[in-house]
């Protein structure tokens, strides 16, 4: 139990991009997370009571997850893998790609290597080179992989693209999102350098999801909010007034337009205008990419009148990652 009493302890990212995209990407959930002050590293979220938000640097969430110092977090996948690659367990993936955070981590090297563009272009005899990373097993494993065993592995805590220019490693293995630090501090990627895909995970200590029911049922409702919001994005919901005969012949009218389709097909009920008017509503929901055909179609269909509203959570049957999770923790528990 936390020192606030609240009984399920969550820990999120404190520092930079990662702090902010996950704070934006829960409050987008509706699981807002309330600080009480910008430099607090504590919080709390309104919509879930038993949960008291711890804010730790990512790299350091899966070792709290795996001691059962917190019960669940947000973190890269790329420093859930590296304490993995480290031979930490006792973590659960409770969702594996959060739709945000994402990243490669990748080996750069100095642009001037001009021969050098491939990984099996790199030198593999012993005393090769050093390489500074955040992520030592990860990048060790690559490297030994392609069949690279001279590498000195050099640990770093500040910016790695410095290495090189300041001397004290000949290249990098690091997080790379737009490539742009990497082209200002004159490196360049190896075209088949990626190390490992990365996004947001969120992920569980696996003794806590076992035996406190509440750190399961939180954990359930989290993904609850997440999917369903995972699967509103970029989907609008879209009204439209129609004049017909029947539900049925409005129906037919929208039948086999590729953008009409909604979820389940559309829903048409009538308007309660004049006996007689004849104006039936339609609503569907569209994906963002189909919008503009979507209306273009509805007016092909005799649709007017056309709203348009975005669409914020779709909810379907309960997720398949909350019954895995059930499931692996009614296992665990027999
Ligand atoms: P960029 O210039 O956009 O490629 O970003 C590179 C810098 O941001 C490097 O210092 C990375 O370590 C850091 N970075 C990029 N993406 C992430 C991420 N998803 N999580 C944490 N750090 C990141």
């Amino acid at each position: 139990m936390s020192p606030d009493g609240r009984e399920v302890r969550l820990a999120l990212p404190s520092r930079g991009r990662m702090e902010e995209e996950t704070l934006e990407f829960l409050r987008e959930c509706g699981l807002e997370v309330r600080k009480p002050g910008p430099r607090r590293y504590s919080a709390i979220m309104p919509g879930l009571p038993f949960v008291s938000v711890v804010f730790q640097r990512a790299r350091d969430i899966p070792r709290s997850l795996s001691s059962g110092d917190v019960d669940l977090g947000i973190t890269g996948l790329d420093s859930l893998e590296e304490a993995r690659a480290g031979g930490m367990f006792g973590i659960t993936v409770v969702h594996e790609a959060l739709g945000f955070g994402s990243c490669r981590l990748a080996l750069a090297v100095p642009e001037d290597w001009a021969d050098v563009r491939r990984v099996t272009d790199l030198p593999g005899a012993p005393g090769a080179g050093r390489i500074a990373t955040r992520h030592p097993c990860l990048a060790g494993r690559f490297l030994e992989a392609a069949g690279l065993s001279g590498f000195e592995i050099v640990g770093a805590d500040g910016a790695l693209e410095s290495a090189p220019s300041v001397g004290y490693a000949d290249l990098i293995a690091d997080l790379v999102s737009s490539g742009e630090t990497i082209r200002e501090n004159r490196l360049k990627l190896l075209e088949d350098g990626v190390i490992l895909e990365s996004e947001a995970v969120l992920a569980g200590c696996s003794s806590s999801l076992e035996t406190n029911p509440l750190v399961l049922s939180t954990a359930c409702t989290m993904l609850e909010y997440v999917e369903a919001r995972l699967r509103g994005r970029d989907k609008y919901l879209v009204f439209a007034n129609m004049r017909g005969c029947s539900p049925d012949e409005i129906a037919a009218r929208m039948s086999g337009r590729a953008f009409l389709g909604g979820l389940q097909g559309p829903t048409v009920s009538r308007v309660l205008g004049p006996p007689g008017s004849g104006w039936w509503a339609v609503n569907i929901v569209v994906p963002s990419s189909g919008l503009y055909e979507a209306i273009e179609e509805l007016r092909a269909s005799g649709g007017s009148g056309v709203v348009v509203t975005p669409v914020r959570y779709v909810f379907e049957e309960r997720p398949d990652r909350c019954a895995r999770l059930l499931d692996f923790s009614g296992r665990r528990r027999r």
